[in-house]
């Protein structure tokens, strides 16, 4: 089969990931082997090839939103047959018997491992996924759709649960990328109003278009206290002023890895019960209610499509920030299909 591997890490050069062959892999106990039919590309891949993240192993073919059909089952598997559509996302097993994992947090296991770091991900024809953590994906999706909702959509759908929305609410998102374009349909799903902070005018217009009830820049403040809300953008005092948003009781859920500092704010902003959250990983919880609710809604993506082969330029392209939405790599000739 057909791999996009990394071998070493480094500046995107044209030799960044090879086109190797490599024998299918055979599922070990309890793993499904899956044909994959479209990978979406994100920024931890990048990462990963430039090794701003250090690589786990090597060589190593990255891809952690991978839309395929089950092609062999292992033994001991239940629930999944033959041609069943799966996703396989950034989650791709936990250590199960931590503290953590038996309650249910198994985002926060710190023996977890990771599609495309640690075990080989979706730039691949084929890949192995462990059947516990797979997803099932909904019908009315293609695969080039379903793709880019297993990262920033899944993690999108937890920053609105750890920000606490409810139905109804008036709900602040802060920043406008791929995430917050998924996290916006599924709570206008939910009924809440949605204000959104964001500096690109061309993304207040789209954020107005998917049903935001105010679209504004940075410097405007919001016209209503919010119940909740939501940063995106990878910035500290984004978050002091989604802080001075917030209604009393009301909880930011930081969706980001990295921030730079938070700016000192003025203590009056956090009383009454404010809190500020930050938002790790997600669960396989997580992953299954949200792809049965993008089927249900269904949640629209915007993609720029490319072949396998086309890997680093899919990477180059996001580095670049020239991607018109999310970057999917088309593996197999189906992929537009559902
Ligand atoms: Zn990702
Ligand atoms: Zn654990």
């Amino acid at each position: 089969m057909r791999a996009m591997r990394l071998h070493a890490s480094g500046p995107l050069t044209d030799d960044r990931l090879s086109l190797d062959e490599v024998p299918v892999p055979e599922p070990a106990p309890g793993e499904l082997l899956v044909a994959v039919g479209a990978c979406a590309v994100c920024r931890t891949d990048l990462q990963i090839a430039t090794g701003d993240l250090a690589p786990r192993a090597l060589p190593v073919t990255p891809g952690h939103q991978a839309i395929g059909r089950v092609a062999a089952i292992g033994a001991g598997v239940s629930g999944w047959r033959p041609g069943d559509r799966l996703g396989a996302y950034w989650l791709a097993g936990t250590c199960g018997r931590c503290r953590f994992c038996v309650a249910g947090r198994e985002n926060l296991c710190a023996d977890a491992r990771f599609t495309g770091w640690d075990r080989d991900g979706g730039f691949a024809e084929y890949m192995l996924v462990d059947a516990s953590v797979a997803v099932p994906v909904p019908t009315g999706l293609p695969d080039i759709q379903a793709a880019p909702l297993l990262c920033g959509g899944v993690i999108g759908y937890r920053a609105l649960h750890r920000a606490g929305v409810r139905p109804g609410n008036r709900v602040g998102l802060f920043g406008f990328g791929a995430s917050a374009l998924c996290a916006i349909q599924v709570a206008r799903h939910w009924g809440c109003e949605v204000y959104v902070c964001t500096r690109s005018e061309a993304e207040q217009r789209r954020a107005r278009e998917l049903g935001a009830v105010w679209a504004a820049g940075y410097d405007e403040p919001c016209p209503v206290p919010l119940d909740a809300a939501v940063t995106f953008a990878p910035v500290g005092w984004v978050v002091t002023r989604a802080l001075a948003s917030l209604d009393r009781g009301a909880t930011v859920a930081v969706n980001a890895i990295h921030l730079d500092e938070i700016p000192a704010f003025d203590y009056a902003d956090l009383w009454w019960e404010r809190s500020i959250a930050s938002v790790a990983n997600v669960t396989r919880n997580d992953a299954l209610e949200f792809m049965e609710l993008a089927g249900a809604i269904p949640i629209a993506t915007q993609v720029s499509v490319y072949a396998l082969e086309d890997a680093i330029s899919a990477l180059r392209d996001l580095e670049a920030g020239r991607v018109a939405g999310a970057a999917v790599l088309a593996v197999a000739p189906t992929a537009d299909r559902m």
